[in-house]
């Protein structure tokens, strides 16, 4: 496959500093863009270190959902005893090469992956953030989730977790097919039918990737801005091996419904009791299959742990945020610990349902809660208003700023 790449980053109008970061490398290719959310540097470093971990996995030829891994790794180690860079994160979206004519993209956070075919923009990626969830779970409409006042909240970002859930998409590409790969700066200030007729008007790609630039800071510039353009000149005939093991596409839902065996038709020569034995031989298996379906649907439900609020408290949950089939989260234990007293990011991440898992790790993620609101309360505050904002503020379209709220969800 033979690639050509354009890339632009500026830091808007309204940001003191640029906590984006980016790769393109057409002769290793690699390409990706990351947005970084921290106090002072804490974004900036997020993102550089995650997209040089990322560089450094790929150069060493793992496959791109453990370069990313890796870059989580990075991530953290970073922050580690660097009281400056506690509780930074970053999105990351990253493009490489999986065979001859597919394309992959690893996906974490609400940066943005578009295919441009035949001049039709298609989004790729999904945005782990809060208001996107909400409008796939048909809690929100589109239209509420563009002036949803958290809608700056991310619910997935490298450096959080030691464990790090990867989005794959594979990408079956043809010659003319256009990849933007953009920060939120970009869609949060430009409507995607314009982000179309800029990169279907402009060949050049790193014309394009700047023009799409130069749109965000035309419409107000309220945040940093990346995007890196990919062109695709070449795909290889079939029957060249894969660099990149192809990934199944990810499916939204988590609940896996079988699908039925198709049995062959039974002949009209067959008796009936016959019949009647072949079609219940054919139900029994499929029975056993919704029985254990649902029961393990039941048993994730009721032995999943999750950290959230209850009212103004974070408090561990028993079962899942919101539910599942009729079986709805308990409070399983309370912490001393208020909405009040957590970072930005932190507070996000609980609204959102936190270390969704083991009771014990919703322990361990208490336990560094608790650490992180004892650090601070043995350091100044008072000259450093900001150090804890670790969530991007944003303004939505059109340009009117929305205070960021502490409502749980
Ligand atoms: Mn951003």
């Amino acid at each position: 496959m033979r690639l050509a790449s354009g890339s632009s980053s500026h830091t808007g109008l309204v940001r003191g500093n640029n906590e984006d970061s980016f790769v393109a490398d057409d002769a290793r290719v690699l390409f990706a863009v990351a947005d970084g959310m921290g106090g002072h540097r804490g974004g900036e470093v997020a993102s550089r270190v995650a997209i040089e971990a990322l560089r450094a996995g790929v150069a060493a030829g793992r496959p791109v959902r453990d370069a990313i891994a890796s870059a989580n790794d990075a991530v953290i180690e970073r922050a580690r005893g660097d009281a400056e860079l506690t509780g930074m994160g970053t999105t990351l979206t990253a493009l490489v090469v999986a065979n001859g004519q597919q394309l992959l993209v690893g996906h974490v956070g609400d940066s943005r992956a578009y295919l441009l075919r035949d001049g039709t923009l298609r989004r790729i990626t999904e945005d782990h953030s809060l208001v996107e969830e909400l409008v796939r779970e048909g809690r929100l409409t589109p239209e509420q989730a563009e002036a949803h006042p958290r809608r700056a909240v991310v619910t997935r970002a490298l450096g959080v977790d030691a464990e790090v859930d990867v989005d794959l998409y594979p990408v079956d590409v043809a010659v003319g097919d256009r990849v933007l790969l953009c920060s939120d700066g970009l869609t949060t200030m430009v409507r995607e039918r314009d982000v179309e007729r800029i990169a279907r008007s402009e060949p050049d790609p790193q014309r394009a990737a700047e023009k799409l630039v130069d749109a965000a800071n035309s419409a107000g510039g309220d945040d940093n801005t990346t995007v890196v353009v990919v062109d695709v000149l070449e795909v290889d005939p079939v029957g060249v091996p894969a660099t990149e093991p192809a990934a199944p596409a990810p499916s939204p839902a988590r609940i896996m419904t079988p699908a039925p065996e198709v049995s062959p038709p039974t002949t009209s020569r067959e008796s009936w009791p016959r019949r009647i034995r072949n079609s219940l031989l054919l139900f029994v298996p499929l029975i056993l299959v919704l029985a254990i379906a649902v029961g393990g649907v039941g048993l994730y439900a009721r032995r999943s742990y999750y950290v959230g609020f209850a009212g103004n408290r974070v408090v561990i949950y028993k079962g899942v945020p919101g539910g599942v089939l009729g079986w709805n989260p308990t409070v399983d234990e309370t912490t001393k610990i208020s909405a009040s007293q957590l970072s930005q990011l932190d507070h996000d991440r609980v609204a959102g349902g936190a270390a969704r898992g083991s009771l014990g790790g919703a322990r361990r993620f208490v336990a560094r809660l608790q650490a992180g609101v004892d650090a601070t309360s043995t350091t100044t505050t008072t000259t450093r208003p900001h150090a804890t904002t670790t969530t991007r503020p944003r303004t939505r379209k059109p340009r009117t700023t929305t205070p960021r709220t502490t409502a749980p969800r």
